[in-house]
């Protein structure tokens, strides 16, 4: 890889005059939007220099890559996202390392990770992964089945862990109109929730990357996670 600090921090630079840019054009406020850059399979000295560059918040999306790299960033202004699928048996990772999970889809999950949190005495802030394409093969619940989710999730009333929203990955390779229709269903999803559960367990919409975040800030995301954009092409293995 050969992305520099000066590359890094200009590409961070380049990212968040565009987020500003949406917002505007979208009447939002900028800091309702929150950059995460996501730093998976990427050194400590690319995520040193975008640090160096003012970034705090970031996303990785395997337990083990993390594990690597989190244990050298522990200052407490650093805000740590888990952004990836995870598999209960790996749960006990999550609370005390991340402050946020995007990808809750099981109440066992749920389970695992306020158990944790409780035993660590972390609090960890979740989002519930929908799968708004309706592709086979990613995971988040349908968007039917959200709802009553996160009723049975409020009902249980686990401690050590809360609800904040809704988070999607969009299609490949689909048109911009289709990929705003996503956005647009999210959003949607995400206030008839509100609506009938109470909107402070659904003030947040994960949703937008590297090729789409504009169009997801301008149908309402509250956090947009963008790596490629920030720190330039992954290994090739891993894309
Ligand atoms: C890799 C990844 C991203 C960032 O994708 P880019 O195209 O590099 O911006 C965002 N969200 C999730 C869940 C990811 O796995």
């Amino acid at each position: 890889m050969t992305t520099t600090l000066s590359g890094i921090q200009r590409n961070l630079e380049h990212v968040r005059e565009r987020i500003r840019r949406a917002a505007a054009s979208a009447d939002r406020d900028p800091g309702s939007i929150r950059l995460i850059a996501v730093s998976k399979y990427m050194t400590p000295a690319h995520i040193t220099c975008a640090m160096a560059a003012g970034q705090h918040v970031f996303g990785e999306n395997t337990v083990q890559d993390a594990l690597t790299k989190l244990p050298l960033f522990q200052d407490p202004q650093n805000e740590w996202h888990f952004i990836g699928h995870l598999q209960t048996n790996k749960a006990r990772h999550i609370p005390g390392n991340f402050a946020w999970l995007h990808t809750l889809d099981s109440l066992k999950l749920a389970r695992t990770l306020a158990r944790h949190a409780e035993a660590t005495g972390r609090h960890l802030r979740v989002l519930i992964q929908v799968n708004i394409s309706g592709d086979p093969d990613k995971f988040g619940l349908a968007p039917a089945a959200v709802a009553g989710f996160a009723d049975t999730f409020l009902d249980a009333g686990l401690s050590g862990i809360s609800l904040h929203g809704l988070m999607t990955i969009g299609a490949r390779g689909i048109n911009e109109s289709a990929r705003r229709r996503e956005f647009v269903r999210l959003r949607e999803l995400g206030d008839a929730c509100a609506a009938r559960l109470g909107p402070a367990h659904f003030t947040e919409l994960s949703m937008g990357m590297s090729h789409d975040y504009e169009i997801a800030i301008s149908e309402g995301a509250t956090m947009v996670r963008i790596g490629n954009a920030i720190f330039g092409p992954r290994p090739q293995r891993h894309t």
